[in-house]
């Protein structure tokens, strides 16, 4: 019979607070854009929190942060868990936050009890899961897997005009950036905790979700070129009103997701910006950001040549000038099989109701799929939602899911 393991929620939650109150805006918002001065402070309270669990540090060039506890198996790869804590302009204080404060609490539950891992656990605070300041999510994982190139990574700017390597500047980061790419076979596997942000785990009262699948992102961005003009003087056949493009290249985006023949498909014009944006003047440009998911990468693709078929044909009829970037098209994950019923068999002995899932939403433990087996353990949020500033998880939710990510790193790092 195994020692039983003890999760510390007061003091886990103590914690969890104490990150949210790090952020640009007032409580019980948490903003944290990458590399702005809430996320370096963060980043400086977990590691803290990271080297008083006894763990070694290591940082990479874009700023991946690495907790390792050695084991007494040098040669096997190490067990990987972690999450992120950046997040975007108005959000909450779990997501991310619960995979990263709670494997820290997980791990000093298994040093309470005297645990010494065979196999290294490593936790993986990633750099800028959310697309906040390059528009671009889990840049830190990517780079990691090797997903993105070189020359994608110099063209990256955020709407100051800055280049990540201003902000590596900033966050006092150096070395070269291709040494972030991780070696095949650094990690004998992945599981990272997660709020759920979606409402199944709450409305079938379950206290954990298991991740099989995690549905695969893509997001274009477009920008549009139009002729402006004095809303009164410019005659309606005169004109190339950027904003008229844009509205029916987004109700393209609703069509193709409809009408792609998989349930999974969805398609969401989340931004759609015009200059000059005056009440009397023709709108000469629009800036377009489309997200598409489906965990089927074959009508995802499909609903892809779609979108951009009609935005061509749009801009055409419409005399509009038309740049069309695909920001990125990432394939779907499968979770390892042999993980997941780990999982499940955890749940079973420590009796913790659990039920298998898709991940909707993405993670970065989609880009660790490509490197080492993965999973990923979910935890209800009230009514799914999430990045708002009233996401919500309660501290017995968060106990069983730093229980169950615990549990599961004890038998795999044995
Ligand atoms: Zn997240």
């Amino acid at each position: 019979m195994t020692t039983p393991l003890k999760i510390d929620i007061g003091r886990l939650q103590g914690e969890i607070d104490s990150l949210a109150l790090i952020s640009e805006n007032p409580p019980p918002v948490v903003t944290r854009v990458l590399f702005s001065e809430a996320d370096l402070a963060a980043r400086a309270r977990v590691k803290d929190l990271c080297r008083e669990a006894g763990l070694a540090l290591r940082e990479d060039a874009v700023g991946n942060i690495f907790a390792h506890w050695e084991g007494t198996r040098r040669a096997a790869p190490a067990i990987a868990t972690g999450s992120h804590i950046d997040a975007i302009p108005n959000a909450g204080k779990y997501d991310g936050v619960v995979g990263v404060l709670g494997a820290i609490e997980a791990i000093r539950a298994l040093r309470r009890i005297g645990f010494q891992p065979g196999r290294a656990i490593e936790l993986i605070v990633f750099t800028a899961e959310e697309p906040t300041r390059f528009g671009i999510g889990c840049l830190g994982s990517r780079m990691m897997a090797g997903a993105l190139a070189r020359e994608k990574i110099a063209s990256l700017r955020d709407s100051d005009g800055r280049d990540l390597e201003f902000w590596r500047r900033q966050a006092a980061l150096g070395g070269d950036l291709d040494s972030v790419r991780l070696r095949d076979g650094a990690f004998g596997g992945f599981v990272e905790l997660h709020i759920e942000q979606g409402p199944m785990l709450e409305r079938e009262n379950l206290a954990i979700g298991i991740v099989e699948k995690i549905a695969g992102p893509s997001s274009l961005r477009l920008r549009l070129t139009g002729v402006g003009g004095h809303a009164g003087a410019v005659l309606m056949p005169e004109r190339h009103d950027a904003l008229l493009a844009g509205a029916e290249i987004a109700l393209a985006v609703e069509k193709a997701a409809l009408s792609s023949g998989s349930p999974d498909t969805v398609g969401t014009t989340g931004v759609l910006r015009i200059e000059p944006g005056a009440v009397n003047s023709v709108p000469c440009r629009a800036l377009l950001e489309i997200d598409l998911r489906d965990t089927n990468p074959v009508t995802r693709d499909a609903a892809l040549a779609q979108i951009e078929a009609a935005a061509e044909r749009t801009c055409h009829q419409r005399g509009i000038g038309l740049e069309l970037e695909r920001v990125n098209v990432d394939a779907p994950a499968l979770c390892d099989p042999g993980l997941v019923e780990l999982i499940s068999r955890v749940c079973q002995d420590l009796e913790v109701s659990s039920r298998k899932l898709i991940s909707r939403a993405y993670h970065d433990t989609l880009f660790m799929a490509r490197m080492c087996p993965v999973t990923m353990i979910f935890i209800p949020c009230r009514g799914g939602v999430s990045h708002r500033p009233d996401e919500y998880a309660g501290p017995e939710q968060i106990q069983k899911g730093v229980l169950v990510l615990a549990e599961t790193l004890r038998r795999l790092a044995e």
